[in-house]
């Protein structure tokens, strides 16, 4: 590709040693398969928000190019650029000539990581997202404190006073998210083993997930339930951990590849069929360990055999079909709208599955919203790094899902979840995952 495109950010461009290295910098081959034709523009949130040629899947490409040939440097000009890709994937979906922009970008992280030093307060709220977010044991810690925390109205007081956005936006973005500290966050009671209900069909394990088996430990039963109740014996090691998601989003590569590791351990002598999860973000990652352990000989061919088993819950359960028979959500016809998680619509190309669960359901009518495909801002942890653009998505997202008129929102992602609750505010409407839904038409019982 021809770097001396003037849309390059002159500020980016002066020439010194500091690039990538030459531990898997962005593939050329796959960057020279970029035509610039720009159809990834209008698909693209950071672009669509920020509105600038740089903060474009093209514009990216182009960085990543020119420093790959030493023309411009990784500096604060360039690696903005890349810390406000969103990595949802929708320019994947959107390009025609079929760019692998998730393997730039995931290479790009890493390289950003290792070779670029960032300021004292970037690097300080990093640290301690990488150190709390990918371990449960740790987070649970800290059930308590913020318990007591929102119990004495703090919340609510750093909420209406919006004094955290003045000390440190991306705290107050953090806080802004925080969800409500139940008693269940501190019960962890899924047994090891879980029997089919009736004939058994199969046998899966199935992954808890940091974030929700402590914040949506609700859905983790329910998937578990809607699973023995279509002939499924769960298994479910305690040992699990971390996914790994959200360490390989943001470049942490050794921390990735540890604990990719560590859940192929964990599932190691479980017999399963098949790896159940029920998180969009969490599936992707998962589906992908044989991409992040390629170069670990001990491992590569355990992570190539593991992802092969992963399967995100409802395509699982469209594959295998419903045994279960369903019953009504309401006495009246219910108007769901469901909202595509991005690291199940672009990066698993998951989303005739999830629909054709849901109007499985007697009584529900699915409604449609405008721009399903556009990530609604949570990407992982970027609502907490990159408030601003987050904080416009989340408004647009919640918009175009009320502007359907549906009854109820179904969000088969935590994070999404998390990220509409903030915006939906005042207005009165119920999020559930499908997998809840689908327990309580299982179950009879109406919401
Ligand atoms: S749509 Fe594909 S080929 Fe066209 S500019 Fe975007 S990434 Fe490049
Ligand atoms: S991953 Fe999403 S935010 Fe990043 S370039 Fe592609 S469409 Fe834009």
């Amino acid at each position: 590709m021809q770097t001396s495109n003037n849309k390059i950010n002159k500020t980016a461009s002066v020439k010194n040693n500091t690039g990538f290295d030459n531990n898997h910098p962005p593939e050329p081959k796959l960057i020279d398969s970029c035509v610039h034709c720009g159809f990834c523009l209008s698909t693209c949130p950071s672009y669509r928000v920020i509105g600038k040629e740089m903060d474009s899947p093209r514009g990216r490409i182009y960085l990543m190019d020119a420093i790959n040939e030493e023309e411009i440097a990784l500096n604060k000009s360039t690696v903005q650029h890349f810390d406000s890709c969103l990595g949802c994937l929708a320019c994947l979906t959107t390009c025609p000539s079929g760019v692998e922009y998730d393997k730039l970008i995931a290479a790009t992280r890493h390289q950003v990581t290792r070779n670029y030093a960032r300021s004292f307060g970037d690097t300080v709220i990093r640290k301690l997202i990488f150190s709390l977010f990918p371990y449960p044991d740790r987070l649970r810690i800290l059930l308590f404190p913020l318990l007591v925390y929102q119990k004495l109205g703090l919340s609510k007081f750093f909420r209406a006073t919006k004094l955290l956005d003045n000390i440190s936006p991306r705290l107050a973005a953090m806080e802004s998210i925080l969800p409500e500290i139940t008693f269940q966050s501190f019960q962890d009671n899924l047994p090891d083993v879980i029997p089919a209900q009736g004939k058994k069909r199969y046998r899966v394990g199935v992954i808890l997930g940091c974030v929700q088996r402590l914040f949506f430990s609700p859905v983790n039963e329910a998937t578990v339930r809607v699973l023995t109740a279509n002939g499924c014996e769960v298994v479910i090691p305690k040992s699990q951990s971390c996914c790994a998601a959200l360490p390989e989003h943001q470049g942490e590569t050794e921390q990735a590849k540890t604990i990719a590791k560590h859940m192929i351990d964990s599932f190691a002598g479980t017999g399963a069929d098949y790896v159940i999860i029920n998180a969009a973000g969490c599936g992707h990652t998962l589906k992908k360990y044989d991409d992040i352990l390629a170069d670990d000989s001990e491992y590569k061919k355990k992570a190539k055999d593991f992802a092969a088993k992963v399967r995100d819950a409802q395509e699982f359960l469209v594959d295998v079909g419903l045994t279960a028979k369903l019953f009504p959500l309401s006495d009246q016809s219910l108007n769901v709208v469901y909202q595509d998680a991005c690291h199940l619509l672009h990066g698993q190309k998951i989303s005739i599955q999830p629909r054709q669960l849901l109007k499985q359901i007697p009584g529900v009518s699915l409604k449609e919203p405008v721009d399903a495909a556009i990530c609604c801002g949570s990407a992982g942890v970027y609502n907490m790094l990159e408030p601003e653009v987050a904080e416009e998505l989340g408004k647009q997202k919640v918009r175009n899902l009320l502007s359907t008129g549906a009854d109820l929102i179904a969000s088969p992602n935590p994070g999404c979840s998390l990220q509409i609750k903030k915006h939906l505010q005042e207005n009165i409407i119920d999020i559930m995952h499908p997998m809840e839904l689908l327990d309580y038409a299982i179950r009879g019982k109406k919401l």
